[in-house]
């Protein structure tokens, strides 16, 4: 199963790829993650994408699919993977394709989580103060928005033509998007 949770900054993308993970032993691959990893370790690449990551913009494509590819291969082999904050530009999507192809597999779900962004800066907001994310900040999450209505959001058509595509309402409680998220799921099946 390649899902790819799908949706803006806020909208519960980590919270239920872990719940996966725990449930169903998925393997989460989140490019935010591994970015975040990248600059606590100090690395270079950490070093690189700073800066954009501070100022609530994207990363190179190349950056980005790099590690993706990387990490399919150290888990190969897993009953699945949830692709959460990635893709999130035409050119990661066409990436991925190509990834999975190669290896004889294809996007099977993706599944949108639909937030309204009053709600996003409520959950947001929170996060920011419980966890101090400094992209979290009100500023920067304004820019994250911004890139993905102009650069995320117009992939749903493209998945919506595959018939790939399930839209679930995010708006409720972790256990009610849970639900949503099972049923797309044993749907897809
Ligand atoms: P996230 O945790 O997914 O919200 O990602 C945090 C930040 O990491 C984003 O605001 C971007 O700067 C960067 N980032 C994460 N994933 C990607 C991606 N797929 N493409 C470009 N930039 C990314």
């Amino acid at each position: 199963m390649n899902l790819i949770l799908f949706g803006p900054p806020g909208a519960g993308k980590g919270t239920q790829s872990k719940r996966l993970v725990e449930q169903r032993g998925f393997v989460q691959l989140s490019t935010g993650d591994m970015l975040r990893a990248a600059r606590a370790s100090g690395s270079e690449l950490g070093k690189r994408v700073a800066k954009i990551m501070d100022e609530g913009g994207l990363v190179s494509d190349s950056i980005v699919i790099d590690l993706i590819a990387e990490q399919l291969d150290v888990c190969a082999g897993a009953p699945g993977f949830i692709f959460d904050g990635f893709p999130r530009t035409l050119g990661q999507a066409e990436a991925l394709d190509a990834l999975l192809e190669s290896r004889g597999e294809k996007v099977n779900l993706v599944i949108r989580m639909r937030v309204d962004d009053a709600r996003l800066l409520e959950r947001i907001t929170k996060r920011f103060e419980e966890q101090g994310r400094a992209d979290d900040n009100p500023a920067t999450f304004a820019r994250r928005l911004e890139r993905y209505y102009e650069d995320t959001a117009p992939l749903v058509p493209l998945y919506a033509e595959r018939g790939v595509l399930i839209e679930i309402d995010g708006m409720g409680s972790i256990e009610a998007v849970s639900g949503e998220i099972d049923a797309a799921l044993k749907q897809s099946v």
